[in-house]
C-alpha cells in the first residue's frame, strides 16, 4: 500500500465543521487504499485562540520579548493542539491515530531557532506507527535539535514539514490542503481575473512561492522536488482536482507568463554617498536586501519595512546621505517559457504605464521579471498583466 502525506493548513483546522472536512479527506484516502500520514498547522489566523500569531502576541503583550528558543517552544504549541485534536477525532470515529510532535516524528534540525534547517529525518517511529495500523498526525512547522530543543522552520513552515516527512517515508505523493482550489495565476485576494493553474513545474511554483505567493512555502517545493515526489495543492472544502506540480514544463501547455506573485511592505533606499564596504555592514546587521543596483555614484536597493530602523541607524552611523520610498511592493511575473523571447519586459512596462502605474525599479532573471511599484497599485498592476498576457 502506498503512503501519502496529507497536510492541512490553518484555515482547514480552524473550526469544528472545517475539521470534519479534514476527517473526510483522510477517510477518503484510506478508502482509496492509501496509508495517510497527516501534518497539521495551528488553528486559524490572528485572533483565533491557538493561532500562531495569537500565541506570539499574547506573550509579547503580557511578558515582553522572548529568547529565540522560548519563541520556538511557544509557537510549537499551536500545531501540537491541532495534532492532538485531529488524532482524537479520528480515534473517536474508529480510525486508529496517534499524535506526534515534529521531533517525535523524527524531524531533526540545526539550532537556528525560528528558521531552523533540516539536518536529517528519522522516519522509524512514523513507519512503525503506520505498520501497527495507526494514522500518524504530526504537528507541522517544528523539529528538534540535537540538543533536544524544539525548533521551528520559519513562518508557513508546516508545508515544509509535509515535504520533509514525504521525502523521509518515501511517500507516493504529498497533498497540501488549503482554502483555495489550487495554485492560481495570482493571489485571488488581489485580482478577480485569476484562474487555477492545473499543472505547473517545480521551478515555476518555486519562483512564485519565493516571490511572495503564500499558498506554499518555497522550501516545501524544494524538498519535494529533490525527492521527486509529486506535489498536489488542493482545497479542503471542495472536490476540485487542484494543482499538480510536475518536474518539467515540457509537457505543460500554457502562456509565456504563468503567474504573478507579489510582496508588499518593501522600502526602496537610494544611497547617495557610501564607503565601499557598506553592503558588508548591512549584511553583518542581518538585513537582507534585494533589487540591488550599483551605479558609479549611488546604490539602490530595497528591504523589508520591518528593518527600516536598524538600517537607518547604520546609515546614520556611517554618515551616508540617503532618500527612501516607503510602502512599495514587488510584483514578479513568472514563466519558464519567457527565456530567450524578446520583448516581454517592453510589454510589461507598456501594460503598467498605460494604467498610470509608476515603475520604480526592475530586475529580471531567465524566468522572472520583477517591477517595484507602489503598494496601492498592486491589484491594478496584477490585473493589467493578466489582460496584456491573456494569463
Ligand atoms: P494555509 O493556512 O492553508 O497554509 P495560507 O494562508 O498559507 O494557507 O495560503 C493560502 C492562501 O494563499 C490563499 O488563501 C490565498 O489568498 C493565498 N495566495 C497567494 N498567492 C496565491 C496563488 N498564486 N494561488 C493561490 N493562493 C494564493
Ligand atoms: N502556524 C505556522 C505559521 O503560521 C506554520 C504554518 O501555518 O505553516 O507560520
Ligand atoms: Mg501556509
Amino acid at each position: 500500500m502506498d503512503l501519502i502525506v496529507q497536510k492541512f493548513g490553518g484555515t482547514s483546522v480552524a473550526t469544528h465543521p472545517a475539521r470534519l472536512c479534514v476527517i473526510s479527506k483522510i477517510t477518503k484516502a484510506i478508502e482509496d487504499g492509501f496509508m495517510p500520514i497527516v501534518v497539521v498547522s495551528a488553528m486559524g489566523r490572528l485572533g483565533a485562540p491557538y493561532a500562531t500569531d495569537t500565541l506570539l502576541n499574547f506573550v509579547k503583550e503580557n511578558a515582553g520579548t522572548m529568547e529565540s528558543h522560548e519563541y520556538d517552544l511557544l509557537l510549537s504549541c499551536g500545531e501540537i493542539i491541532s495534532a492532538v485534536t485531529i488524532a482524537t477525532m479520528l480515534n473517536e470515529r474508529g480510525i486508529k491515530a496517534k499524535a506526534f510532535t515534529g521531533g517525535q516524528a523524527g524531524v531533526v534540525t540545526d539550532e537556528n531557532h525560528t528558521e531552523a534547517e533540516l539536518l536529517y529525518m528519522e522516519p522509524k517511529r512514523l513507519l512503525k506507527a503506520v505498520e501497527e495500523g495507526y494514522v500518524p498526525v504530526v504537528a507541522g512547522f517544528q523539529g528538534v535539535s540535537l540538543d533536544y530543543q524544539i525548533t521551528t522552520l520559519g513562518r508557513g513552515g508546516s508545508d515544509t514539514s509535509a515535504s520533509i516527512l514525504g521525502a523521509g517515508v518515501k511517500a507516493a505523493q504529498i497533498e497540501i490542503y488549503t482554502d483555495v482550489d489550487g495554485i492560481m495565476t495570482a493571489d485571488p485576494r488581489v485580482c478577480d481575473k485569476v484562474h487555477i493553474i492545473r499543472e505547473i513545474s517545480y521551478s515555476e511554483i518555486f519562483q512564485m512561492a519565493d516571490s511572495g505567493a503564500k499558498v506554499i512555502h518555497p522550501r516545501a517545493v524544494e524538498y519535494a522536488m529533490k525527492a521527486n515526489i509529486p506535489l498536489i495543492i488542493k482545497n479542503t472544502f471542495s472536490e476540485e482536482e487542484g494543482t499538480h506540480i510536475l518536474q518539467t514544463t515540457e509537457e505543460i501547455k500554457g502562456e509565456i507568463i504563468r503567474g504573478v506573485a507579489h510582496r508588499t511592505g518593501r522600502v526602496q533606499y537610494t544611497i547617495l554617498n557610501s564607503n565601499i564596504d557598506l553592503l558588508d555592514k548591512v549584511a553583518q546587521e542581518h538585513i537582507s536586501i534585494d533589487l540591488i543596483n550599483i551605479f558609479p555614484t549611488i546604490k539602490v536597493f530595497t528591504i523589508n519595512e520591518v528593518n527600516q530602523e536598524k538600517l537607518e541607524a547604520l546609515l546614520d552611523k556611517e554618515g551616508c546621505e540617503y532618500s527612501k520610498i516607503t510602502h512599495c511592493a514587488k510584483i514578479t511575473a513568472i514563466g519558464e517559457k519567457m527565456t530567450g523571447i524578446p520583448g516581454i519586459m517592453a510589454r510589461i512596462v507598456r501594460a503598467l504605464t498605460s494604467h498610470d502605474i509608476n515603475i520604480l525599479q526592475t530586475a529580471d532573471s531567465l524566468t522572472t521579471i520583477t517591477c517595484l511599484i507602489s503598494e496601492e497599485e498592486v491589484s491594478k498592476a496584477i490585473c493589467a498583466l493578466h489582460e496584456e498576457f491573456k494569463i
